[in-house]
């Protein structure tokens, strides 16, 4: 049987013939489109737990699918992939593959509560836009702005060992942001900072001693070592354990406020 509505099939569930021919009639192309057999199991029936764990979501399992949170949402107005509806329907069956999907879509959600003042069974659908927003940030299925990276390396490095080394907070996050360090330094601002420190200019203008003179040399080599031999704070092993128990305590309290 032809299918008219392919809209909603993954084009890959889709096979088409270019050229048949079945009992003398030509079914070539379009006539001919069927769907694959789909077999789920890759879903997981606890998801929706998952998604009520986060402030917003308690009530996700209430949806009875009426459409009406979609039908008046002010996104879906201006993109019709935008649908809270069929998002709720997803989390209920644990579809998370499917959701994925849709996951730079999600956030588009402007808060407006449209959706939540006219459904009927009081499911919440903006607080399930915001519940599934943390959940794909604490799944790791958004990208960590630069800021976020570099309190990172600070952050770990302070609890690890009780102070940080410059030096190798610069080199990791230059590395986790995917910068090439051998050409900030050859054509970008490192490289202006290293020759400013090391006042270049006098060895353009010959004065080979004064230069060698006024170069830092203690410092790098400090820096090098410091990189190496990563020195922890005095007695900071039970402190450092205290300190990220606190933190691990903190971040399951900002979850269950979420
Ligand atoms: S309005 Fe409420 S019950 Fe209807 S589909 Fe949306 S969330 Fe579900
Ligand atoms: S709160 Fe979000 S999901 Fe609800 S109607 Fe507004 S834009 Fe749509």
């Amino acid at each position: 049987m032809a299918i008219h509505e392919k809209s909603l099939i993954a084009p890959e569930d889709l096979i088409t013939s270019d050229k048949l021919v079945v009992d003398g009639v030509d079914v070539s192309g379009h006539w001919n489109t069927m769907i694959k057999p789909r077999y789920i199991s890759d879903y997981d029936p606890d998801f929706y737990k998952t998604i009520q764990s986060y402030g917003g979501g308690e009530n996700v399992h209430r949806c009875w699918q009426c459409g009406s949170c979609t039908n008046s949402c002010t996104m879906y107005a201006i993109n019709t992939d935008f649908n809270p509806r069929y998002w709720i329907y997803l989390v209920n069956l644990g579809m998370k593959d499917e959701l994925l999907k849709d996951k730079d879509i999600i956030w588009q959600c402007v808060s407006c509560n449209k959706c939540t003042n006219i459904c009927p069974k009081d499911v919440r659908p903006e607080g399930v836009m915001k519940a599934l927003q943390h959940w794909l940030e604490a799944e790791g299925h958004t990208q960590k702005s630069n800021s976020t990276l570099f309190d990172e390396e600070f952050a770990r490095q302070c609890l690890e060992r009780g102070r940080i080394e410059d030096t190798e907070v610069i080199h990791n996050f230059l590395k986790k942001t995917g910068q090439d360090i051998v050409e900030l330094v050859k054509n970008g601002w490192l490289g202006i900072l290293v020759a400013r420190m090391n006042k270049w200019p006098l060895l353009k203008q010959g004065k080979i001693i004064k230069f060698v003179a006024r170069m830092p040399l203690l410092g790098p080599v400090k820096m090098g070592l410091m990189m190496v031999f990563k020195p922890r704070t005095k007695s900071w092993g039970r402190t450092g354990e205290v300190l990220r128990q606190y933190v691990e305590e903190q971040k399951r309290l900002a979850h269950e406020s979420k």
